[in-house]
């Protein structure tokens, strides 16, 4: 069921938001500046009231959030859309060449008594490993900020437990 637009609120910069980077924080207007502030991450955002959107400028390409009435929608790159295109790319990255040469080794075993007769399935096996660490390297380099933004506060945190 599609969601009702009479119970979506419009972003207002004046009102109080939870942070989307650390999400333990909000973020509220900042006096005498188009941005708004976290209390947690004390990460800074510039606001676009028009697009309904925030952006996070102190990374390049900037990470941008819009409101969609009840939460912020998925980060995106600034100039970037990550749509379902890409999920489908990665996929297909991981499985396609994992079960070209599962069947090739499926379908051409190695003699048992071959003393490399492991080789064909380690190989898928490495194969699979591979291609999936790099999708994974490839999602952690574009959501690295959030991440450790989340790191960083969690130690200032810390840090102020340990000066009681
Ligand atoms: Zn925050």
């Amino acid at each position: 069921m599609p969601r009702s637009k009479i119970f979506t609120t419009n972003f207002d910069p004046h009102e109080v938001y939870p942070c989307p980077v650390c999400r333990v924080g909000k973020i509220s207007h900042i006096p005498l500046m188009e941005a708004m502030g976290c209390d947690f991450c004390h990460e800074i955002f510039t606001i676009n009231a028009e697009q309904q959107q925030i952006k996070m400028p102190s990374r390049q390409p900037p990470l941008i959030w819009r409101w969609n009435g009840f939460s912020w929608s998925e980060v995106q790159l600034e100039g970037v859309e990550l749509g379902w295109g890409y999920g489908l790319a990665a996929i297909s990255f991981v499985v396609l060449p994992t079960s070209l040469i599962g069947m090739v080794a499926y379908y051409f075993p190695p003699h048992p008594h071959d003393i490399i007769s492991w080789l064909p399935y380690t190989w898928t096996i490495l194969t699979f490993l591979l291609h999936l660490s790099i999708i994974i390297w490839l999602f952690i380099e574009i959501y690295q900020i959030p991440i450790s933004a989340y790191v960083q506060a969690l130690n200032r945190w810390r840090n102020r437990q340990m000066e009681r």
